[in-house]
């Protein structure tokens, strides 16, 4: 069997100088018709990395501002999904390509070169799997080679880690989060909890609403409706993401 090749970061910077292409998927997975984008992704940020991030960018001039989120009639709030930076080249990057904040960097830059919403790639096509624009990953006809198996998924995830280790379980865990405020969210709009507003049609009528609207993140709403923590719902995400790796790894 072709032995699989560990990530490298060669360090080239090149993902923090075009943060547009890294991640656009926190939170998106679900919800489409009720999704309103208000700022185009840059540098996803989930509502509670924000606290912990928000100065940090700020002294550098760049905002947190919401990305993607549902406008709710029943409480005239916007709910954010997603966060964003409003920026292109990260201002924490050195001329040497070091990151200023590392160990306090968003999720998403610990997850490149892969994506949330990674095993859902791997259902939805495991052959048009995109490993973001990552100079370590350009040849993805030696990824695929070292990689995919599409007749062995649990191999392929093994490999996926073997070769990605904690940017992988970044990835999962990200996944497992959106997962768990997804189902939430639906929950909310099927017992009403939530009215969705539909923007389709009247977008710009809709664009001033929302500018003038309060808004809150998702997880910061699920905690208000459901009285549940912050760290309770981490916690989940944790214990799917270690049990998930538990079962790649015994495969
Ligand atoms: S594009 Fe890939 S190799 Fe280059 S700095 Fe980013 S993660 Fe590292
Ligand atoms: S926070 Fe650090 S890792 Fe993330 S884009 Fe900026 S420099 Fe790169």
């Amino acid at each position: 069997m072709t032995e699989v090749k560990e990530f490298q970061c060669l360090k080239c910077g090149d993902c923090c100088k075009d943060t547009l292409s890294v991640n656009k998927n926190i939170g998106t997975g679900f919800f489409s018709e009720y999704m309103y984008l208000h700022t185009a992704p840059s540098l996803p940020i989930f509502d509670w990395e924000k606290p912990n991030l928000e100065t940090r960018f700020q002294t550098k001039g760049v905002n947190i501002v919401p990305s993607t989120l549902i406008y709710d009639l029943n409480s005239k709030t916007s709910i954010v999904i997603q966060y964003t930076t409003d920026m292109t080249l990260c201002p924490h990057l050195t001329e040497s390509n070091d990151c200023l904040i590392y160990k306090h960097r968003p999720i998403t830059c610990k997850i490149f070169p892969l994506k949330i919403g990674i095993l859902k790639e791997i259902a939805d096509n495991i052959f048009g799997f995109d490993m973001g624009k990552c100079r370590f990953d350009y040849s993805l006809e030696e990824f695929n080679e070292k990689i995919i198996d599409e007749t062995n998924e649990p191999q392929f995830l093994l490999n996926l880690y073997i070769r990605y280790k904690d940017a992988f379980k970044f990835a999962l865990f990200g996944e497992f989060y959106d997962l768990f405020c997804n189902i939430k969210l639906d929950e909310f709009i099927q017992s009403g909890i939530i009215k969705p507003f539909t923007a389709s049609g009247i977008e710009k009528k809709f664009r001033t609403k929302i500018r003038k609207s309060k808004s809150i993140g998702i997880s910061e709403f699920i905690q208000e409706t459901l009285d549940v923590t912050e760290k309770e719902i981490l916690d989940y995400a944790d214990m799917m993401t270690e049990n998930l790796i538990n079962d790649i790894k015994s495969n």
